[in-house]
């Protein structure tokens, strides 16, 4: 089954802990507005409160229900920085505007932190990034380049401390972020929405674009039962957009990827983990790990092109690599102890960097913010505001980047391909360490 059709299904631990209002009524009529956003991730909500801030008027259509993407599904980590590695925005772009880009994800990291402060979603402080190999030089080299050229501060830890903190020996030195926090995905989703519904600003829930033309207004839109016509018109479509998004479709890929959580663990997991930080290993293809609801783990990582959507092969996925790490939290048949399991979708353009800009007159791309997307899609949304209401052209910052053609049919092998490639080479580091 197409991943996409079985994500709706799946049962994720924020929907469990998730005070949802009822459905809203779907579009079922004609409306007009300057600016219609086609989906309600962060980055379609997050475009609608820039808006509405600055009185301009703006509606979103959903597909589905707000957050029901990425952005209520996602592992709640959050930082500054891009789905590119630092030192591949510098090889593109060149230092100066890598500096730029970077402290636009640090205003889109504010951005959040600055919703969540208003609300009930808590954020825990601290990333916590380990490597499962010997690593010392790398790491204090990337701490000391990062606050001398783009002044931002991480601590260094050796392995001793790691291991003080985190019980198993597959970890060495490591990094830590003390600004970047975790977070309830949903929670984030939930409270723009009443936000928005607030400021007055419609979100149509179960009101899927199904196409779009040119008038001599600007953009029609047409949902199963209404349309909308609009000046200017804002595909964040993330990994969900289909054939309805035209070329924006062919210049993405949706990739999958997984999480899963634990029944409570009790004192065995805090014996294991003594740490109220996020654990992000450094492998480029990793894991990453929290302790939430007091005594559960929730653990993610993995990517695929071809989506798997079963919840039992999902968690077999992903305790694999769990029990490598953890082996002290598998029950007696030596497997992890799953209660939740899910996938979603992140769309990733072929440069790994988010398409920004637009693709027609008045109509904009704001997507693709790969597995990276809780702080650059705010981000990615005010630079859209800002073009609407002609504040700024920050979104040429993205000229560099542009649309390219995803690959077509070779797409997802090719991904599938490099990926499998990283987790050879992140493999082998670490069997090196342990020689
Ligand atoms: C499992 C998982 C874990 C992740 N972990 C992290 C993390 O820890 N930290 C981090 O920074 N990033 C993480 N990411 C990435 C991050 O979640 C995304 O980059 C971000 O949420 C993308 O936001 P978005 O608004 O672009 O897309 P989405 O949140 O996917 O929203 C797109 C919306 O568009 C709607 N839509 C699609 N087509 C239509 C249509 N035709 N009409 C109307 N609506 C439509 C969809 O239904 C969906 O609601 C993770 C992603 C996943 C899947």
């Amino acid at each position: 089954m197409p991943a996409q059709l079985a994500f709706e299904t799946q049962s994720t631990w924020y929907e469990a802990q998730a005070n949802r209002p009822p459905i809203g009524e779907p579009l079922k009529e004609v409306v007009e507005t300057e600016t219609c956003i086609v989906g309600a991730g962060l980055a379609g909500l997050y475009l609608a409160k820039e808006l509405s801030e600055r009185n301009r008027p703006a509606l979103i259509v959903e597909a589905r229900r707000v957050g029901l993407g990425a952005s209520g599904r996602h592992g709640g980590f959050c930082g500054p920085g891009w789905a590119l590695e630092a030192e591949k925005i510098e090889k593109h772009v060149g230092l100066e505007q890598a500096k730029t880009l970077f402290d636009l994800s640090l205003e889109g990291f504010h951005m959040v932190q600055e919703v969540l402060d208003s609300g009930e979603a808590l954020m825990t402080p601290g990333i916590l990034h380990p490597s499962t190999y010997h690593n010392a030089e790398d790491l204090l080299k990337n701490r000391d380049k990062m606050a001398k050229e783009y002044g931002y501060e991480v601590d260094y830890l050796e392995t001793d401390a790691v291991r003080t903190m985190l019980d198993t020996s597959r970890y060495y030195q490591a990094y830590r972020d003390p600004k970047a926090f975790h977070f309830d995905a949903l929670k984030l989703c939930l409270t723009l929405a009443e936000v928005l519904q607030k400021m007055g600003v419609p979100v149509y829930e179960n009101s899927g674009m199904k196409e779009f033309h040119k008038t001599s207004m600007g953009w029609e839109l047409t949902t199963e039962q209404g349309s909308v016509r609009c000046k200017q018109l804002v595909f964040c479509c993330g990994g969900y957009g289909g054939r309805e998004f035209a070329k924006l479709r062919r210049a993405f890929l949706p990739i999958t990827t997984y999480v899963i959580v634990t029944p409570p663990l009790g004192e065995k997991l805090k014996k294991t983990i003594q740490t109220s930080d996020g654990v992000s290993d450094e492998r480029r293809a990793g894991n990453y790990y929290r302790i939430v609801d007091g005594d559960r783990l929730l653990w993610g990582g993995d990517i695929t092109a071809f989506g798997e959507v079963h919840p039992e092969r999902i968690s077999q996925k992903m305790g694999k690599d769990f029990v490598e790490v953890y082996p002290q939290l598998a029950n007696d048949l030596g497997s992890v102890p799953v209660e939740y399991s899910w996938s979603g979708l992140m769309g990733y353009a072929r440069h790994l960097m988010p398409e920004i800009g637009p693709l027609d007159q008045g109509l904009w791309a704001c997507t693709s913010f790969g597995g990276h997307g809780a702080n650059t899609a705010p981000i990615g949304a005010r630079l859209i505001a800002e073009a609407i209401c002609l504040e700024s052209e920050r979104w040429r910052l993205f000229e560099a980047f542009g649309f390219p053609w995803n690959g077509g049919p070779f797409g997802p092998y090719v991904v599938e391909s490099v990926y499998r490639k990283m987790q050879l080479g992140d493999h082998w580091r670490a069997i090196r360490s342990r020689w």
